[in-house]
């Protein structure tokens, strides 16, 4: 199942270019969306068949047709992963990889949606694109063996972590406001199947810039989530992302930058300066 948020915060499901608009149906708050998607995750076993119930006498829309937003409004926090694939730890000419750096974590603040527009801080500093696979915790998560992981995470999505280049600690070049477009909505974890064997791809200005398969991960989406949750509690809504293929490069204010993943599907976002710079 595809789970979208758009126009004011609703809900939906998304089957090929329809949005069945399921809020009235899942008691959906739009007031708070964050804490909306955590209760209906927590109930999804049970929602489900109310929802192939009820969605008959529920309003659709086309999806071209509604303003979609950010899947994950405001999770607790963004665990994100380094170095993640031999082929951008070559590009960046650098020594380590996820299994020596751990893992850093991403402001909710910097997250905005599709068809949003990244803002770019400085005219003077690099600022790349990267293309990621990521996912939505459903459950509380603490020391879960990359074994159990599927059991945990609830779905997956599409994630560009913009980043400023230099020397500041990751945090800090990936967490300016608009850094991270996230959508184009969130794909239940028994659609995708198997996450780790997807083809990603992203265009700037139809321009073709990654092109890999999750398959070359060194730390897959399961492995990674055991090491986080090693680490800290993953509350249900947490975001983790899995970090970057090979072809990371400058985007700049005029681009079009559109990700898209197998099974998952695509979106667009604009870049610009940020106003008075
Ligand atoms: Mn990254």
């Amino acid at each position: 199942m595809k789970i979208a948020l758009f126009n004011e915060n609703r809900v939906g499901i998304v089957e090929g270019s329809d949005v069945i608009d399921i809020t009235e149906l899942t008691k959906w708050n739009t007031e708070e969306p964050q804490s909306s998607l955590v209760k209906l995750m927590g109930e999804f076993d049970a929602l489900r068949p109310q929802i192939e119930a009820g969605r008959g006498a529920c309003p659709v829309y086309s999806v071209s047709d509604v303003t979609l937003r950010a899947p994950v409004p405001n999770p607790s926090k963004i665990v994100a992963a380094p170095i993640n694939y031999i082929l951008h730890k070559q590009e960046m000419n650098t020594a380590l990889t996820v299994d020596a750096l751990g893992f850093f974590l991403k402001s909710p603040s910097s997250i905005i949606g599709p068809d949003q527009t990244v803002l770019l801080p400085f005219k003077d500093r690099r600022v790349d694109h990267e293309a990621e696979i990521a996912f939505v915790v459903g459950k509380e998560a603490k020391d879960v063996k990359a074994e159990d992981a599927s059991k945990y995470i609830f779905g997956y999505l599409a994630l560009m972590d913009i980043t400023v280049r230099g020397k500041e600690d990751r945090p800090w070049r990936k967490s300016f406001d608009t850094f991270t477009p996230i959508g184009p909505w969130i794909v239940t974890g028994d659609e995708v199947e198997n996450p780790n064997n997807l083809q990603m791809n992203l265009w700037v200005n139809d321009e073709i810039r990654q092109s890999a398969n999750t398959e070359d991960l060194i730390y897959d989406c399961f492995k990674f989530f055991e090491a986080a949750s090693s680490v800290m509690t993953l509350l249900p809504g947490d975001i983790v992302t899995t970090g970057t293929p090979e072809g990371v490069a400058p985007i700049t204010k005029g681009d079009t930058v559109r990700i898209n993943i197998e099974r998952i599907g695509e979106f667009s976002v604009q870049v610009d300066y940020k106003p008075g710079i």
